[in-house]
């Protein structure tokens, strides 16, 4: 079989204070949507680099107090994090998906399944003060670093990491200002702003719309592109 065409493009992008030139790599032809976020994580790494520049980061391998917060996905993240999940060996998927089960019952059980009446602030703080670890945390290190979403790669502190798990308001808690490219991804395929928590991952797959567009995957970067606008 062939191998699939790519197009490559140069983005020289002004986010906030940050200009970023960044080659961006994604398929010639049609693709669903989830396929061009390989180069959109990279996108993010590139300003996430840029944002840090000079800043003495807390955040270490085995400190997984971030990932028991809500974190906020994308239809199109979820897409490409559910087939990330069905390549895996049958051990690791069937471990995963048994903490999904647990990480679902728990936020089920909480009243927290359903985001309807609540703001986000108060279902992040129903969330944290929950404790559910994000079903990819193993050892206290994520499972999947090379393959995490946007927006934890745009999640790091400045302030000792013993802050991060001391409480839900996140006192004293300083995030590097990164500008937040994930909240484009959420536009990717929908007009709309939806996003769903990581920790629902497996039970929204079962319930989200399947069978998205495709487009050239120059085509899909420019939408996101017209996101970051919005
Ligand atoms: S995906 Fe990884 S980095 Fe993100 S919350 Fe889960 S364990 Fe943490």
């Amino acid at each position: 079989m062939a191998a699939e065409a790519h197009s490559t493009a140069t983005l020289r992008l002004s986010v906030g204070d940050l200009r970023i030139v960044h080659p961006i790599t994604v398929p010639t032809g049609p693709v669903p949507a989830a396929d061009v976020v390989p180069a959109l994580q990279e996108l993010v790494n590139a300003v996430v680099a840029a944002a840090e520049a000079g800043k003495a980061i807390s955040c270490r391998k085995g400190c997984g107090a971030c990932c028991r917060q809500l974190v906020p996905i994308s239809r199109t993240e979820g897409e490409a994090l559910v087939a990330l999940v069905e390549a895996m060996p049958k051990e690791q998927r069937k471990a995963l998906r048994a903490r999904f089960a647990a990480a679902e019952a728990r936020i089920a059980g909480a009243g927290l399944a359903d985001r309807a009446g609540r703001s986000d602030r108060e279902l992040s703080i129903a969330y944290f003060a929950l404790g559910v670890a994000c079903p990819f945390l193993e050892d206290e290190s994520c499972s999947i670093h090379r393959d995490r979403p946007l927006v934890c790669r745009e999640y790091l502190v400045t302030s000792p990491a013993e802050l991060c798990a001391a409480g839900p308001a996140q006192e004293g808690v300083t995030p590097v200002p990164v500008p937040k490219l994930s909240l484009a991804a959420r536009r990717l395929q929908d007009e709309t702003d939806d996003w769903f928590p990581l920790a629902m991952l497996m039970a929204g797959s079962r319930t989200r719309p399947t069978g998205g567009k495709r487009r050239p995957g120059t085509e899909w970067v420019q939408r996101f592109l017209k996101g970051l606008k919005n």
